[in-house]
């Protein structure tokens, strides 16, 4: 949700920079009064992993756009992080599978996956239909170059497979795939995919299951239909865009947590799993193209740009997810409980937080902010919510970034920045007024996350005024339109 991403995007050179020049959004990073400096930002944009968002979680911290550059009317240009543009999908013509990370497993610490009297099959992936039962719950452990399984009845039975094959793991002799391990159950088959680090465990579940789920987990469940509807068809339609964004270039399409949408696995909250099936292949298009519905906690009362706030593909720069036009007012604003905050951090710890976290994501000079003294907004969107802001420390130094980056950065551990830190420290949202009061930086804040797309909270609130799904993704998402995509 708010962890710090790895870096799972690919850049783009010169263009992907002219056009952020050209829209406003590069980053500057730099000394004054001594003019341009030039920074390496091939870090920056590696937290483009963007995730939607979460009532009860706040949304993501994704969305790394720009490059660093020097001050001057034209930037000289530095490695230039940037999200490969990517067309956003027509809609699919039947249901997809998408592929769902789980958890990992650390080389040679077994994981249990199944539950007793189960019976698994392992197919080792690209082989024929030849595969192996197995009794379940089964220890599936990963050497540096080999699985070794080791099923349910003890080690006598242990089996070897060498190498580096993906092995795909199904049940047997029951009507739906579900696998208890990590403590949940999950729907779907396992693919276990070898990593540097040991394995991936990835679930191949319809869309439609995995979808009540997510709808399960990212509302409040006593929340109305008409907003568990609206959040069916927004998260079904942010899994295409994610299905068609990561297709050929990574194992998994999404995480099971607010990195991408929050994910319950397997449930039986029957609100959600009517919410779905009402919905069913129900998808927000633009222009004959699936939205990737980004959406938050609480907008704050002020919607952000998807550009620039969760992602940097130019694709997804159009007027559903623009602050431009939006309609103004939110009815988060009413009751939910993080639409104001304040929240005081001191100077001291918000210099070192800068200190760890600039050079690790690609700001190389906040590497030398030994005493921050300012932070300033420098602009709004259209919709009056903190778009830029400006940090200076002692000896001159100056630095421009997203607020939605500066959240990232004040939420950041310092001592292993790129994790976060726990809740309940982190900042809500980037949208806040900054000032300075003694040795304190003190922060009147508005909403919890990213705020592009739809505010749950809001969703929730415009139900109870009488607006049904519809109406909420019309206001959420405006100029865009509901399909159906399969039945
Ligand atoms: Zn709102």
């Amino acid at each position: 949700m708010f962890s710090a991403q790895p870096p799972d995007s690919s850049r783009r050179a010169f263009l992907r920079v002219a056009a952020l020049a050209a829209a406003g959004t590069l980053l500057t990073c730099c000394k004054t009064p001594e003019g341009a400096k030039t920074a390496k930002g091939g870090a920056l944009g590696g937290a483009a992993a963007g995730g939607a968002g979460s009532a009860l979680g706040g949304g993501t911290q994704a969305g790394g756009t720009g490059a660093v550059a020097g001050d001057g009317a034209q930037p000289p240009i530095a490695t230039p992080p940037s999200e490969k543009i990517i067309d956003r999908p027509v809609p699919p013509p039947k249901e997809p599978a998408v592929r769902v990370k789980v958890g990992g497993i650390v080389q040679q610490k077994g994981i249990e996956v199944g539950a007793p009297g189960q019976l698994l099959s392992v197919k080792v992936d690209g082989q024929d239909e030849a595969f192996t039962r197995v009794k379940a719950p089964a220890i599936f452990t990963r050497t540096k170059n080999a699985w070794t399984i080791t099923p349910h009845g003890g080690a006598a039975k242990r089996i070897d497979i060498a190498g580096d094959s993906v092995l795909v793991v199904a049940t047997l002799g029951t009507a739906h795939e579900e696998f208890r391990v990590f403590g949940g159950v999950w729907p779907g088959v396992l693919h276990l995919v070898p990593t540097n680090a040991g394995a991936d465990v990835i679930a191949h579940v319809p869309l439609e299951t995995y979808l009540a789920g997510v709808v399960a987990k990212e509302l409040y469940n006593s929340w109305s239909l008409e907003a568990h509807m609206a959040q069916a068809i927004a998260a079904r339609s942010y899994a295409v865009c994610e299905e068609a964004r990561w297709e050929g270039t990574r194992h998994f399409d999404v995480h099971a947590s607010e990195a991408s949408q929050a994910w319950a696995g397997k449930t039986e909250h029957a609100k959600s799993i009517e919410a779905v099936r009402r919905t069913r292949g129900q998808l927000l298009v633009f222009e004959g193209a699936v939205v990737p519905a980004y959406y938050s906690s609480c907008c704050g009362g002020a919607r952000a740009n998807a550009q620039g706030t969760v992602t940097s593909n130019l694709r997804h720069d159009i007027a559903p997810l623009s602050s431009v036009g939006a309609p103004r007012g939110c009815a988060c604003m009413d009751f939910s409980p993080n639409a104001r905050w304040t929240v005081s951090l001191p100077l001291q710890g918000v210099s070192q937080t800068l200190r760890a976290w600039g050079p690790v994501e690609g700001f190389r000079e906040l590497g030398s902010f030994s005493s921050v003294r300012t932070l300033e907004i420098v602009s709004r969107n259209a919709a009056g919510r903190t778009e830029r802001m400006r940090v200076a420390a002692q000896g001159n130094l100056v630095c421009e970034l997203p607020a939605e980056r500066v959240r990232w950065a004040l939420s950041a551990d310092p001592k292993n920045p790129r994790v976060s830190k726990p809740l309940k420290e982190r900042v809500k949202s980037g949208y806040f007024d900054p000032r300075i009061e003694g040795a304190a930086l003190v922060l009147d804040g508005y909403g919890f996350g990213h705020g592009v797309g739809m505010c749950q909270f809001g969703a929730e609130g415009a139900s109870r005024k009488g607006a049904d799904a519809r109406k909420i993704l019309a206001r959420s998402y405006p100029s865009s339109t509901i399909a159906v995509a399969y039945g």
